[in-house]
């Protein structure tokens, strides 16, 4: 398969684990006979100091035309000033509404030889798999607001919703958990917001679609109990925007540490290969506190690069392999600083995606 990959290395630690994650698809590409070519192209604070714009427009035109879009991070310091025209960020929700990538996708898995870099006892971990879909393009990020301005008297920002928006993202989400163990649970907030109460009426219509599904309907101030309490049974929960950012953030510290967690943003465009075009990164942000030292855990984007092969390719076979491979090496007690714990071996980002190479081509 020829497939045309856009890479958006960005800010801080963005380049060195969207290099580890090019060698892995590099040598999947090698192994299983495809051709993928990468498309660099800039966006977030490098994209400012270079081009003047978090998002250029040649950004946006590559990034639609490729068959999937794999991100780094963007942002950091340098560019943090509140009242600066632009911001690094301001790319990342440019890009995401250019390409209607309406839901983000987080699985969250617990790898048992990492249980112990949890803040969470052992016996809560045991089994937690679960998926968290985030609607991305509605709600109070992107609603009607108004800012407080010099006088900060008053300042809101809209949860709006349509019935469009929350079918879309839903649908996706069933779809999801009919490919796994069929249990669904939509968290909302219907005793106080409208817009929750249209959200919970339109997943019910959208289930009667779906009879195989267990589901359940969770309160959002419950569910943030439950995601900590009893986490392994869920499967597939599916939340609006602003309640989905701060319970997939609550879901990874479940894994041990940021480094180790993947995520896929999904919407409707299709590629040349028929499959949805996405936008692959991993969870965490820039970490300036520990750019250029060659040291940051390279793992979550080269399961980010596995989620664009089963995603936006439908190759699953490649995809499972490089899983395999990222086992295989936590299993031979490597690790990078992050998830060291003693008894282990610590490396670099570089050696660890060398070692992720060398067990994927066995
Ligand atoms: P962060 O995720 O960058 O870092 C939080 C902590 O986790 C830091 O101590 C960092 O060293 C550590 N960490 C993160 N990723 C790691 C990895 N792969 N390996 C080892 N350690 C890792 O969050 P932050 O410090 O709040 O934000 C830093 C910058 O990143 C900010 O400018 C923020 O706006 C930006 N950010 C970008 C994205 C994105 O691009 N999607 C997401 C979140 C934050």
């Amino acid at each position: 398969m020829n497939a045309n990959i856009v890479v958006l290395a960005g800010d801080g630690i963005g380049p060195e684990v969207t290099n580890e994650a090019k060698k892995i698809l590099t040598a999947v590409a090698g192994k299983f006979g495809h051709n993928f070519t990468f498309d660099h192209q800039l966006m977030g604070g490098c994209a400012i100091d270079e081009k003047g714009t978090s998002l250029p427009d040649a950004t946006v035109e590559a990034c639609k035309v490729a068959d999937a879009v794999l991100l780094g991070a963007v942002g950091g310091p340098k560019w943090d000033n509140p009242n600066a025209p632009d911001r690094p960020e301001r790319g990342l929700l440019g890009i995401r509404k250019a390409l209607n990538l309406f839901a983000n996708l987080r699985p969250v898995k617990v790898h048992p030889q990492l249980i112990s870099a949890s803040a969470i006892k052992e016996e809560v971990l045991a089994g937690v798999d679960l998926l968290v879909v985030r609607e991305l393009t509605g709600g109070a990020y992107f609603g009607p607001r108004k800012e407080a301005g010099e006088e900060g008297y008053e300042a809101y920002d809209t949860m709006l919703y349509t019935r469009l928006e929350i079918e879309r993202v839903v649908r996706l989400a069933a779809d999801a958990a009919m490919g796994r163990r069929k249990k669904l649970t939509s968290v909302d907030k219907a005793n106080v917001l409208a817009s929750s109460r249209l959200w919970r009426r339109v997943t019910v219509d959208v289930l009667k679609d779906y009879p195989e599904l267990s589901v359940d309907h969770v309160l959002v101030d419950a569910m943030a109990m439950h995601l900590i309490r009893r986490p392994a049974d869920y499967d597939v929960v599916v939340s609006e925007n602003l309640f989905g950012d701060i319970l997939t953030d609550e879901a990874s510290m479940l894994a041990g540490s940021m480094g180790m967690l993947p995520s896929a943003s999904l919407g409707d465009v299709m590629n040349s290969h028929k499959l949805p075009l996405g936008l692959y990164e991993p969870i965490h942000g820039s970490a300036p506190d520990i750019a250029g030292r060659g040291i940051s855990n390279p793992l979550a984007t080269i399961l980010s690069s596995a989620m664009l092969l089963r995603h936006s390719l439908g190759l699953e076979a490649e995809a499972a392999a490089i899983e395999a491979a990222v086992d295989t090496v936590l299993n031979e007690g490597v690790r990078t600083g992050d998830i060291a714990h003693t008894g282990t071996e610590v490396v670099g980002t570089e050696v660890m995606g060398n070692l992720v190479v060398e067990a994927l081509k066995v």
